[in-house]
């Protein structure tokens, strides 16, 4: 079993299509919406899928049969560290706790493998340190 993180846009004629409900049900994938936007130019998901490598790869490939455009996303939210004053923000808005104080150098650490995209350090944070990956 393996995890994997997409990104899935939809024209607004898909978005009211049962995407999901066909991942978990002909592909037998678990899935886990971790973001959803959705306006007038159509929808945006980012969607951790676990499962198989082959289960993971048909439901690409029905994803794409279906004109949904998919990217994996392996770094969806970065951390600019030019830009980070470490000013401690972060570490108390992230509902993961996906930021760490280094106890040593007093620097504040991203832990990327634990973030879930929520984008709230995304807006809250001073320096626009933090990025939405596209
Ligand atoms: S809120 Fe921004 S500047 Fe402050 S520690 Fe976090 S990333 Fe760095
Ligand atoms: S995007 Fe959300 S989950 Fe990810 S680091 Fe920022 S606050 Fe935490």
């Amino acid at each position: 079993m393996g995890n994997s993180r997409f990104m899935l846009m939809f024209t607004p004629d898909l978005v009211n299509e049962p995407i999901t409900y066909r991942m978990v049900k002909d592909f037998d994938l678990n899935i886990n919406i971790l973001r959803a936007e959705i306006d007038d130019n159509g929808g945006r998901l980012i969607i951790n899928f676990e499962g198989s490598p082959q289960q993971i790869k048909q439901a690409l490939k029905y994803l794409t049969d279906n004109k949904v455009q998919v990217k994996e996303l392996v770094e969806y939210v970065r951390k600019d560290s030019e830009r980070c004053t470490d000013c401690g923000m972060c570490v108390s808005i992230c509902p993961v706790m996906a930021f760490q104080v280094d106890k040593v150098t007093w620097k504040v650490v991203f832990l990327n493998d634990k973030c879930i995209a929520c984008g709230m350090c995304v807006d809250a944070c001073p320096s626009a340190a933090m990025k939405l990956g596209q």
